[in-house]
């Protein structure tokens, strides 16, 4: 079985509790498995730095892909993704007379992934709107 699991941590406030994410094709790949599937994959993912391996006792996942109110996580760069990407993602569309400009973390091009990213691409096309 492959591992999915590529990053995680523990949290110091949460008595033995960790954290994990999961992104892309592996996300995708997860949210097909059960919960003891899951441990399974998950304790073979840890195999790799402890041991013996710890019991799992509890596993509460989120889907945010499958969420409705959420639909997707944020996006991540592949290798090779240029500036050039995300200046073309965020260009604005002329129809007419109107026009229309595409916002969100996805088109910023260093701060993508954050909510910070996405707060100025939002603030960049309200300011070139109110300059037409
Ligand atoms: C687990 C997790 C932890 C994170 N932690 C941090 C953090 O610590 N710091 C940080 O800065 N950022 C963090 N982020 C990222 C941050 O949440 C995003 O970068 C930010 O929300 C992106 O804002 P956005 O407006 O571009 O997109 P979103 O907030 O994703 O908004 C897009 C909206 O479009 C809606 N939508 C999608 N498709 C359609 C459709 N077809 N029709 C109608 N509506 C649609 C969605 O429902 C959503 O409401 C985290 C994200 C996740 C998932």
């Amino acid at each position: 079985m492959p591992c999915y699991f590529r990053e995680g941590w523990v949290v110091p406030s949460l008595n033995n509790t960790a954290v994990f994410f999961v992104g892309g094709s592996g996300a995708d790949a997860l949210a097909k498995l059960n919960s003891s599937q899951l441990a399974a994959n998950l304790q073979s993912f840890l195999g790799n730095f402890v041991s013996p391996l710890p019991n799992i006792t509890n596993i509460f996942i989120s889907n945010w892909t499958n969420d409705a109110n959420v639909l997707g996580g944020y996006s991540y760069a592949s290798v090779g993704t240029r500036t050039s990407t995300f200046n073309a993602l965020r260009s604005v569309l002329n129809v007419g007379a109107k026009n229309i400009w595409f916002i969100g973390e996805a088109t910023h091009p260093y701060d993508y992934s954050y909510a910070y990213g996405a707060y100025e691409t939002g603030v960049d096309a309200a300011t070139a709107a109110l300059k037409i």
